[in-house]
């Protein structure tokens, strides 16, 4: 991950993420299909002979690589990110850094983790390799977990890392194999803003560790099958579990449809997917179920989503090009690079 710097300055560029299909299944092994999007975070440097400092254009708040970890909300990321990478030996340069963002930061789009992967680049990890890649999203997945405490899958770090243009990912996250699956060009993804995410972080934990009791009277969900269902007596943890499990299924049921451009049966597997998240596994909010329902009305749409961990976010929808759908149309982008 070492990258001796022979550069005075440049730049970094990171992109957020939509997660089609798959959500709530990566930290127990599941099966995801997010998509990197032409969306992110930019970070500009300079050498400098003092310790490194980094601003952001959301605030105007300086934070030093050697402060206080506590001195602003997104200098915990930077100090996490830093952190870690001096752990693994990782000799950063010392540099003055801007961050922006054309991302809506805090909506689900993954600004997060669009941020720890640019902070890492810029201060000098390498991701060139598949293996370089994983070890790269491993470790901001580590930084989200120590800036936020909210145990997160590596979906997000990974795809910001590893997408491709044109292609959402299909992720395996028991192997971490990641199989391309192309977009079509004749449908577009929209995604709406429905409203900032609330209780995300506590109720995220608690899915985790409910999944995780799942897993331990029926073992990993990734191989169970709605029959195990029957050893679990709590039946929240059931429903939950229920939703893992078929979520799974879903994601590759999805990847079909698309490579068989089939949309109108991709558009049902999507409210397939929302209706699970509702009712089993208890992460919609009124406002996302209804903007999913509008969204599913206008002609020329095969379906809508709520995507990414839910009470609050954004919802995605696949849509004809010609459908009269608001929002924000985004284009599969390859993942984080050096700019300059
Ligand atoms: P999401 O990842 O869905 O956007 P999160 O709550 O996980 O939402 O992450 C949002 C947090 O990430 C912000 O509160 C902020 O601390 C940090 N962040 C993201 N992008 C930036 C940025 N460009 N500048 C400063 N902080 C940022
Ligand atoms: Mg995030």
């Amino acid at each position: 991950m070492n990258e001796s710097r022979t550069l005075t300055q440049g730049k970094v560029w990171a992109p957020g993420r939509v997660n089609l299909i798959g959500d709530h299944t990566d930290y127990t092994g599941g099966l995801v299909l997010p998509m990197a999007i032409d969306l992110g975070t930019t970070i500009t440097w300079q050498l400098t002979n003092t310790p490194s400092r980094f601003s952001s254009d959301v605030d105007d708040v300086v934070v030093a690589l050697y402060d206080e970890p506590q001195s602003s909300h997104w200098g915990r990321y930077v100090h996490a990110v830093a952190q870690l990478l001096e752990q693994r030996r990782h000799k950063s340069p010392q540099i003055l850094a801007t961050i922006s963002s054309t991302l809506p930061i805090g909506s689900g789009l993954s600004s997060s983790a669009s941020l720890e992967v640019a902070i890492a680049l810029s201060l000098g990890a390498h991701a060139g390799t598949r293996d370089e890649i994983i070890a790269l999203a491993q470790l901001c997945q580590q930084a989200e977990h120590a800036a936020t405490g909210v145990p997160c899958g590596i979906m997000d770090q990974l795809i910001v890392l590893a997408g491709q243009s044109k292609h959402a990912l299909l992720i395996d996250c028991s192997t971490l194999e990641m199989t391309p699956v192309r977009i079509p060009a004749d449908v577009k993804i929209v995604v709406q803003f429905i409203a900032p995410r609330t209780l995300a972080g506590s109720a995220y934990a608690d899915r985790v560790a409910q999944c995780a009791r799942a897993q331990e009277i029926i073992g990993p969900l990734r191989s169970a099958n709605t029959t195990d269902l029957e050893a679990i007596d709590d039946p929240t943890v059931k429903k939950y579990a229920l939703h893992v499990i078929t979520e799974n299924e879903r994601v590759q049921e999805f990847c079909s449809a698309m490579t068989d451009c089939d949309f109108a049966q991709a558009g049902l597997i999507m409210v397939d997917s929302h209706n699970s998240l509702r009712d089993n596994f208890a992460v919609s909010t009124d406002q996302m179920n209804a903007a999913v329902l509008e969204a599913r009305a206008i002609p020329g749409v095969y379906g809508a989503r709520m995507t990414g961990g839910g009470f609050g976010g954004c919802i995605v929808a696949l849509a004809d090009p010609d459908a009269k759908i608001d929002g924000l149309i985004v284009e599969a982008s390859n993942g984080a690079r050096l700019l300059e």
